[in-house]
């Protein structure tokens, strides 16, 4: 699978994918490892404009080192974590004083560069170099946690460990940085964190959390587990006398209870049904004439003794089981009260039965 994984990827890449960001393509390892600060802990569409301020200003390191750190702390004016200007005042000056101002074209090198970590590394080494290292940032980890179904946390060492070693071994040897464009770029515009775009994924036939209905709740992160608020929507899919049942394996609560399909996020998200149908059909590729019922409950809560779970049921009926949903468990609706389910689909089963 993971040949396939690395060749689809770098289809996608050069065949389909359109974004579009200044430094993309360069190969200059100063403008690289500027984007790159830049865009720690700053949002793409901001990061551009201060990037093409800065490359404006300072076209090559000498200019940045040369510069006035008044006149670079004005420039970053607005970025906030001034530390990451201080570090790239300090870098480029250390560059020019030390290698002569040309940056150092290994990663040891890079890495201990200050303010430059693992990510930024391999950015710098891939993109400028053609070196094999492999990027592992939040688009990574989430496309490799969904593709692989991975539950192990990725804010854990050993999650981190795990990750890293799959991406080493997913990276195209031959070309890592059009690579890690490709993985980072896919992560960014089709393995979306919420409302991911499956239905016209090229991975999705071999993507194992599409597979196994968990696309929504990867990737893992400890701190959500143990997250004091969480917001749960679960979908009921029915089709006549059946319904969708999955069961929770997860190490997390209701571990081994019964469940539908669950969408869990960390904002709370206004659902409509012009909303539902978009999801469904991002989702599934299932058309409106697929579905014959929406209905979208009240908001529902319940207290943990350490979180709070709040969320709605949306019932779906559907006049066909579409294929990519054929694989899961569907139920008899009459058998549905044998399986374990957890208090909080209990109580809205419970309403639905004494309205219907
Ligand atoms: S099928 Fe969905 S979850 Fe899987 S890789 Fe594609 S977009 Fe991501």
């Amino acid at each position: 699978m993971k040949r396939t994984v690395t060749a689809l990827l770098m289809d996608w890449h050069l065949s389909i994918n359109k974004r579009k960001m200044p430094w993309k393509g360069v190969k200059d390892p100063y403008k690289i490892w500027l984007s790159e600060v830049i865009l720690q802990q700053t949002r793409v569409e901001q990061g551009v404009a201060y990037y093409e301020k800065f490359i404006l200003k300072y076209p090559a390191i000498q200019d940045l080192a040369a510069a006035k750190d008044e006149e670079v702390f004005k420039l970053w004016e607005g970025l906030g974590y001034y530390n990451r200007c201080k570090n790239l005042l300090h870098t480029a000056r250390y560059i020019v004083a030390n290698y002569d101002g040309q940056f150092p074209a290994n990663y040891e090198d890079i890495r201990s560069l200050k303010g430059v970590g693992p990510y930024t590394a391999a950015a710098i080494t891939s993109f400028a170099f053609n070196m094999p290292f492999a990027v592992l940032d939040g688009n990574v980890f989430r496309v490799l946690s969904r593709l692989y179904a991975i539950f192990t946390p990725i804010d854990i060492l050993v999650g981190k460990k795990q990750y890293m070693t799959l991406a080493q071994e997913l990276l195209d040897k031959d070309f890592p940085g059009l690579y890690n464009q490709a993985i980072m770029d896919f992560g960014a515009t089709v393995c979306l964190p919420v409302n991911p775009l499956c239905n016209s994924c090229n991975l999705q036939f071999l993507c194992e959390g599409y597979k196994k209905a968990v696309v929504n709740k990867l990737p893992i992160k400890e701190k959500g587990l143990l997250k004091k608020k969480r917001w749960f929507y679960y979908f009921i899919f029915q089709q006549d006398d059946k319904i969708l049942v999955l069961k929770r394996t997860l190490k997390d609560i209701w571990e081994n209870l019964h469940e539908f399909y669950l969408m869990e996020t960390s904002e709370q998200i206004n659902w409509d049904e012009e909303k539902v149908k978009d999801w469904l059909f991002q989702q599934f590729g299932m058309e409106e004439a697929k579905i014959s019922y929406i209905f979208i409950s009240s908001l529902q809560k319940q207290l943990l003794t350490h979180q709070q779970i709040k969320g709605q049921f949306i019932v779906v009926k559907l006049v066909s089981i579409p294929d990519n949903l054929k694989q899961h468990q569907w139920l008899d609706i009459k058998d549905l009260r044998e399986l374990a389910f957890p208090k909080f689909i209990n109580q809205f089963l419970d309403t639905r039965t004494t309205q219907e």
